[in-house]
């Protein structure tokens, strides 16, 4: 068979092979036709530096990602779950971030495949499904499927809920949650956004945020902390923090509006953006051609801005006091990862919701 493939050059073959002369009469023509769509090929300078000349600063998607740095548990009941390294080690303390896998659910699956954990009262999703998958994360944090489950009305803002909240059909509407109160669970939902969960190792306080770049703009986290030193005068430097998996600065494309945004407020933005090449692969194959005289991010066919959720909210965490070491970036990423996790971005706005949990052992 692979003898049958190769073809032996025929004389007509040959005769289409083009002279020198034909060739560079070809490369003068191309060369007439690139200077009149306002490209020039480069006479002077290897390829190989003027390519990495106009990489400098620019990244690739594959550069960016954050690798998941947490350890994955799967409950008796399935519940797929991230537990952050080192804090088993404080047994008052419940936590953890839930994934798409173990649940009920199938309105976000694919066909044949397992239920999922939707842990959101989404329009595509039944009630019933979402209060068992509910009650299993709970199972898998707390190890009983009855602990109570508190969570917000979520609105993208930078408000803060503290006092006997109602989880029932009427949330109270902020994107942060904080308690001393042992037995329950706090949860904020999150499908791209960054959940971060907080906790006062000293006087066992916890609190969990619900951080997309408009809570992080409003300085969801750097305010959470500051309202835990005045409900209960928490010290920064007893305060450990796990920054969990949402979109990764290798696929978060933003527009110009965000980072006016994030530069207006905080003095570290440049940090959080990066430029990074579209992993269009006709553009990698051919880098030169999607190059143009215009500045990075303001070109439709160019680098696209990309900014660093996650890092944004360490950088509010150490701004409150925290010390970098009881700091944990979980990573991961959730348009990436698209089998373990839920994606709003990655589906088109169609997905399931996971949670960040955190809460205080009754026992
Ligand atoms: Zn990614």
């Amino acid at each position: 068979m692979a003898a049958g493939k190769k073809k032996t050059p025929t004389t007509k073959a040959a005769a289409e092979t083009p002279t020198s002369a034909e060739l560079a009469r070809n490369i003068e023509s191309l060369d007439a036709l690139f200077s009149k769509v306002g490209l020039t090929r480069h006479r002077r300078g290897s390829r190989k530096n003027i390519l990495a000349k106009a990489r400098k600063n620019i990244y690739s998607p594959e550069e960016l990602h954050r690798p998941i740095a947490a350890n994955v548990h799967k409950a008796k009941n399935g519940a797929v779950w991230l537990a952050v390294p080192g804090w088993t080690q404080y047994h008052w303390l419940w936590h953890g971030f839930s994934t798409r896998k173990g649940g009920v659910s199938t309105a976000y699956a694919i066909e044949g495949t397992p239920g999922e954990l939707n842990l959101g009262l989404t329009a595509d999703d039944s009630a019933e499904n979402v209060a068992e998958n509910r009650r299993r994360i709970v199972a898998a944090i707390t190890g009983s499927r009855k602990t109570p489950l508190r969570t917000v009305k979520q609105f993208h803002s930078g408000l803060i809920l503290y006092g006997p909240g109602c989880s029932g059909a009427n949330p109270f509407r902020a994107d942060g949650l904080l308690t001393d109160h042992p037995g329950e669970l706090l949860g904020v939902q999150v499908a791209d956004c960054i959940p971060v969960l907080v906790a006062d190792k000293k006087k066992k306080i916890v609190a969990a945020f619900h951080a997309g770049w408009r809570g992080t703009v409003q300085r969801i986290v750097e305010r959470g902390v500051g309202r835990m030193r005045l409900e209960f005068d928490s010290n920064p430097r007893d305060l450990i923090a796990a920054v969990g998996p949402g979109v990764g600065p290798c696929c978060y494309a933003v527009g110009q509006e965000v980072r006016d945004a994030f530069e207006s407020q905080f003095s570290y933005a440049a940090d959080l953006f990066h430029e990074v090449f579209n992993s269009d692969p006709v553009k990698t194959r051919y880098p030169m051609l999607f190059l143009t005289q215009r500045a990075p991010g303001h070109s439709d066919i160019g680098p696209s801005t990309h900014l660093d959720l996650q890092e944004a909210n360490r950088r509010q965490l150490l701004a409150a006091g925290l010390s970098p070491k009881s700091i944990h970036v979980i990573g991961g990423c959730t348009q990436c990862d698209r089998e373990l996790f839920f994606s709003h971005r990655g589906a088109q706005g169609r997905a399931g919701r996971m949670m960040g949990l955190i809460g205080i052992a009754d026992k």
